[in-house]
C-alpha cells in the first residue's frame, strides 16, 4: 500500500486528467483534472461506479484482464456544456492508469470548419444556379428577344457581382486571420476616417434617401491602428445602417474624445453609428458577427449582402483590441458602438 501511495502521487504531477485503479478495481489516486470531469470524493470506490459508461468500463475490464492498452471516446457534460475526451487506459504492474485528452475544442473547430464549407458552398450555389438558368434562357426562349436579353444580362451581372464580393470578403477574412496577432502601428485620426467613409458612401446614402451626419469633438482623436482596416470597419457599419436602417432617413455618427473605457480597461474612444430604422430583435444581437448570420436572409441578399460584413468588423476590432456592441429597439433603430484603445 505504501508503494501504491507513492505511485499514486504521480497522477498529481500529470497535466492530463488521470486516475489509477488498484488491483482490487478500486480507484486509489486521481488528480484535479480527473475530478473536474467525473466529480470528486470517490477515492476507494469501484471504478465502475465512477466511469459509468458501459463501453469504457468493458474496455478497462479487458485491460485489467491483461489486454493491450486501449483507447476510447468519452462524451459527457461539464458545467452544462457538451465535452468529449479521448480516453487511454494501460496496465502497468497490477495497476491500470487511465488518462484523458480533451477533444472538445478540436471537435468544435472541426464542426465550425465543416459548417463554414457548407455555408460557402450554399452561398455560391444560389447565384450559380441563377446564372446557369439565365444562360439557358438566353440560348433558348429569349434568343430573339433583345428586351428580355437585356434584363437577364443585368440580373446576371448582379449575381456575378455578388459572387465576386463574396470571394473578396472571404479572402479579406482569411488575410485578417493571418494578421490577427500583429499589433497595428499607424497613428490614425478617427475623425478623418469617419469623414472619408461619409464621403465614400455619399452616393449610396443619397440613393437610399438617407442623410449621414458626423459629430466630431473639437480636437482630433488619434488611435494606434491600421487606417485601411478601420476605414473598412466604419464602411461596413455605416453601410449596414443605410441598408437596414434606411427607413429612419438619417444616420448619425458620433466620435467621442479619449476617456477611460471600462470595457477596454484603458483610455480610448467610443464611436457610435446610430440609425432610426426597423431595429434588431434582442435574440439576434449576440449572433450578428457570426459568419453568414443574417436577421433576414432574403432582405440581405436583396441589398447585396453576403453575411460577412460584421464578421470582418469583429476580426479587425480584435486585432485593434477594440470592441463592438449593438443596442437596438425594434421599430426605433440600432446603435453600433465601437470602442478603440488610444494605444
Ligand atoms: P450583410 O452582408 O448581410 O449585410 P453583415 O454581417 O454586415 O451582413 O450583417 C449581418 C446582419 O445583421 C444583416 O444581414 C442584417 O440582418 C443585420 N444588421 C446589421 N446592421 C443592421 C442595422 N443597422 N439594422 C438592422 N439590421 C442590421
Amino acid at each position: 500500500m505504501a508503494d501504491n501511495l507513492e505511485i499514486g502521487d504521480v497522477v498529481h504531477a500529470m497535466s492530463l486528467p488521470a486516475a489509477m485503479i488498484g488491483p482490487d478495481a478500486r480507484i486509489f489516486a486521481y488528480n484535479a483534472g480527473f475530478a473536474c470531469i467525473f466529480g470528486d470524493g470517490f477515492m476507494g470506490r469501484h471504478f465502475i461506479t465512477v466511469l459509468r459508461q458501459p463501453d469504457l468500463i468493458d474496455k478497462i475490464e479487458t485491460v485489467f484482464a491483461g489486454g493491450a492498452p486501449m483507447n476510447a471516446t468519452l462524451m459527457t457534460r461539464i458545467s452544462g456544456q457538451d465535452a468529449s475526451f479521448d480516453v487511454h487506459a494501460a496496465k502497468t504492474g497490477d495497476l491500470v492508469i487511465v488518462s484523458l485528452v480533451d477533444r472538445t475544442d478540436a471537435e468544435q473547430m472541426e464542426k465550425m470548419r465543416t459548417d463554414f464549407i457548407a455555408n460557402v458552398s450554399h452561398e455560391l450555389r444560389t447565384p450559380l444556379t441563377a446564372l446557369s438558368g439565365f444562360i439557358e434562357t438566353l440560348r433558348g426562349a429569349a434568343r430573339h428577344d433583345p428586351t428580355a436579353q437585356d434584363r437577364f444580362l443585368r440580373i446576371m451581372e448582379t449575381e456575378a457581382g455578388r459572387m465576386t464580393r463574396l470571394v473578396d470578403e472571404l479572402m479579406t477574412l482569411s488575410k485578417l486571420e493571418g494578421t490577427q496577432r500583429q499589433r497595428p502601428t499607424d497613428q490614425v485620426d478617427i475623425g478623418e476616417v469617419v469623414r472619408l467613409v461619409q464621403n465614400t458612401l455619399g452616393p449610396i446614402a443619397d440613393a437610399a434617401g438617407v442623410a449621414v451626419d458626423v459629430d466630431l469633438p473639437p480636437a482630433p482623436v488619434v488611435v494606434l491602428g491600421d487606417a485601411a482596416q478601420l476605414q473598412q470597419v466604419f464602411t461596413n457599419l455605416v453601410e449596414n445602417a443605410i441598408k437596414y436602417g434606411g427607413s429612419g432617413k438619417r444616420v448619425e455618427i458620433t466620435v467621442g474624445p479619449h476617456t477611460m473605457q471600462p470595457r477596454l480597461r484603458t483610455q480610448g474612444t467610443a464611436i457610435t453609428i446610430q440609425d432610426f430604422g426597423d431595429g434588431i430583435a434582442a435574440h439576434h444581437i449576440a449572433r450578428l458577427t457570426e459568419r453568414f448570420y443574417r436577421v433576414d436572409s432574403h432582405r440581405s441578399r436583396e441589398v447585396g449582402g453576403t453575411g460577412l460584413g460584421l464578421a470582418i468588423v469583429k476580426h479587425i476590432l480584435n486585432r485593434h483590441r477594440g470592441r463592438l456592441k449593438f443596442e437596438s429597439n425594434v421599430r426605433q433603430g440600432t446603435t453600433a458602438v465601437v470602442t478603440l484603445p488610444q494605444k
